[in-house]
């Protein structure tokens, strides 16, 4: 199997109605599919009356296709009362995502959804495998489109549903979409009252759903179809328990207010999600002001980190760029600049690993191709952005609901706790330094320091041009930057500027551009050193936190490949979100939709074995299982 998803093979009706050749079958009703949705899936799960109470309402549905019921859905929530902080959720899955202009020659039939339908076609979900989460803040609306089979997706994502929208084609040409095993397990992600609508009254699907719990009515049909099914999801949901050693989905706490330790990218995004999300918060920060650390140089990239197979780590790197993309143009356009980065192997090693990624690639032409040359194997990303780190972090700190306060001596956060209340949650995002914040957790988080250099004042006028090669170099206006070293340093050490990494950068940059680096004089060189935080498996850390002593104990049953105990000693008051290496504005805005998600039991944007990957649960998981 190839690791980009397909695409689906369309005919199309003289009407412009679009007909799916592996099933055939069209993707909505012929006679008018808005009205369609709006009576078969709207109307039958009650909408919208039913979400003017709640603080989050989650829309199921089996088949995102065109997304038509997705733009219909927002039209409605956009047009009703709800709570002043409300937000909607619509969480799809998608075997074969069309293109982006497929749905648009679709959508502009119903000009009175355009504004809608215009967004979704901008921030179209990618063609990549998995989880993808698209924002519009604006709106209060979050979108979770899983790329992959219905079955992996409601194995492998979190979410309760209010809603589902069954939409997959006609069941006895779909049998993945409307098997036996589906209803048992839309049971275990429905809450209390849970509605479903679906066009279809076929017995086997009336049947499925009766014996998962729901309970079934037939419903006059739309259009040509007589009758329709309509179910409740009555049976009362047991109390959330945790029995997940890698505490996936906490209990929410449902924060009024949020602080936030550390002013770099990850606090600063971890700040804009909570303050648009309607919580206060508040950032404290040692240093003079916003992105005194890690997140401090002039200009920084954002690229991809691309493994050779589709494992979950591969996975989380490529979510998390993507998330990225789309988080910056929408939230920094001034502050980004999309650069094509030229990836020339290092070594033999990486050249096979470009090689198979140039196979078999997991991103389509449009964001990944072939930069090798006669003499290199080089990738070629071409989503890439530059970004000015400065104008990013402050940009999205720059909003009524934070307040920062800087030259703060932080503590502990046990003191921190001890002058707040029940409704104020913590996120430590004090890179490198966040294991002093709470030592219990013990997280082996090491300093790496870095210097990059740079000069200004050239005489060029670049809009953006990269290259990497292990260290990097860039061209912006009339600067050019180049670094970074990465060496160890002990908790206690000051990270300093030295002349011996400046030689090292200029040596690299040498090797990566030479054409570049013959027009710099040395005495032109500005430096600037910071230290990363880093964590054993290079890959970050945003969760919960907890005491690890008492936690390894109550998972020792691991140990013997047992079970764990329901209720697992953690801080649902508490997360981290750290370990970010030197690619903290790649990683940094998923990792703060996560935390957000935890703490008010939204939808999770990554699937579990990605979770895994990042829970700060792993390296104590790891070491149990391992008899540690
Ligand atoms: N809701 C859609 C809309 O608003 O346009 C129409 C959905 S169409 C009737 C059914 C969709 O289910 C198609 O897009 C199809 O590719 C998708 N599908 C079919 N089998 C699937 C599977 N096993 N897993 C995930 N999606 C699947």
């Amino acid at each position: 199997m190839t690791r980009l998803p397909p695409r689906p093979d369309l005919d199309w009706k003289d009407d412009g109605t679009p007909v799916a050749q592996a099933f055939d079958d069209v993707y909505f009703s012929l006679s008018d599919g808005l009205e369609e949705t709006r009576s078969v899936f709207l109307k039958a799960c009650g909408l919208p009356e039913r979400w003017k109470n709640q603080k989050h309402f989650t829309v199921a549905e089996l088949g995102f296709g065109t997304g038509l019921n997705m733009v219909a859905l927002i039209f409605s929530w956009l047009q009703s009362k709800k709570q002043p902080d409300a937000w909607l959720h619509f969480v799809s899955c998608e075997k074969y995502l069309m293109e982006a202009a497929d749905s648009n020659k679709v959508l502009v039939r119903w000009p009175e959804l355009k504004f809608i339908s215009d967004r979704l076609i901008e921030t179209w979900p990618d063609r990549a495998s998995g989880l993808q989460r698209i924002i519009f803040p604006d709106w209060n609306v979050t979108f979770s489109l899983y790329v992959g089979d219905v079955q992996d997706w409601l194995e492998t994502c979190d979410f309760t549903a209010n809603a589902w929208f069954l939409d997959g084609f006609a069941p006895a040409r779909n049998d993945d979409m409307w098997g036996a095993q589906i209803y048992q397990r839309m049971a275990r992600k429905s809450a209390e009252g849970c509605l479903i609508g679906t066009y279809t009254v076929a017995g086997a699907v009336r049947r499925g759903l009766a014996e998962a719990g729901f309970q079934v009515s037939k419903r006059e049909g739309f259009g040509r179809k007589r009758e329709r099914l309509e179910a409740i999801w009555s049976d009362p949901v047991p109390a959330a328990q945790v029995t997940d050693p890698y505490l996936t989905r906490p209990c929410p706490a449902n924060p009024s207010k949020v602080v936030i330790i550390g002013a770099g990218i990850a606090g600063a995004c971890v700040a804009r999600r909570f303050a648009e999300a309607g919580s206060e918060v508040l950032v404290l920060d040692e240093g003079k002001g916003p992105a005194s650390g890690a997140s401090g140089n002039p200009f920084g990239l954002v690229m991809p980190r691309l493994d050779a197979a589709d494992t979950p780590q591969a996975r989380f790197l490529i979510q998390s760029y993507l998330f990225a993309r789309r988080y910056y143009a929408r939230a920094c356009p001034t502050e980004t600049h999309d650069v094509t980065v030229q990836q020339i192997a290092q070594n033999d090693k990486e050249a096979e690993r470009f090689e198979k990624l140039l196979a078999d690639p997991p991103l389509d032409e449009g964001l990944l191709a072939d930069g090798g040359t006669d003499e290199e194997v080089a990738l070629l990303h071409k989503g890439a952005l530059l970004c000015e780190p400065h104008g990013i972090v402050q940009s999205l700190l720059d909003h009524p609901a934070i307040t920062c306060r800087f030259e703060e001596t932080i503590g502990s956060l046990e003191a921190l706790k001890d002058r707040s209340d029940e409704n104020t949650i913590f996120v430590i995002t004090s890179g490198w330094r966040s294991k002093a914040v709470f030592r219990a957790l013990s997280l082996p988080l090491t300093g790496k320091a870095g210097q990059v250099d740079w000069a200004e004042g050239l005489d060029q006028t670049a809009i953006a041009e990269a290259r990497a090669s292990g260290t990097y170099a860039l061209k912006i206006r009339d600067n050019i930057l180049f670094g970074a070293t990465f060496e160890s340093i002990s908790d206690d050490e000051e990270p300093g500027i030295s002349t011996e990494a400046r030689t090292e950068n200029l040596e690299a940059l040498e090797r990566l551009a030479p054409d570049w680096k013959k027009h710099l004089e040395v005495t032109m060189l500005k430096s600037r050193a910071s230290v990363r935080g880093t964590t054993p498996d290079r890959m970050p850390v945003a969760g919960v936190v907890f005491d690890d002593e008492k936690f390894r104990t109550a998972i020792s049953p691991l140990a013997y490949g047992r079970p764990v105990a329901a209720e697992l000693p953690y801080d649902h008051r508490a997360y981290i979100l750290a370990g970010l290496g030197a690619r903290g504005f790649t990683f940094a805005p998923l990792l703060a939709e996560l935390v957000w998600a935890q703490a008010t039991g939204a939808p999770l944007p990554l699937a579990r074995p990605e979770l895994e990957q990042i829970s700060p649960a792993r390296f104590s998981v790891r070491a149990v299982r391992r008899g540690g």
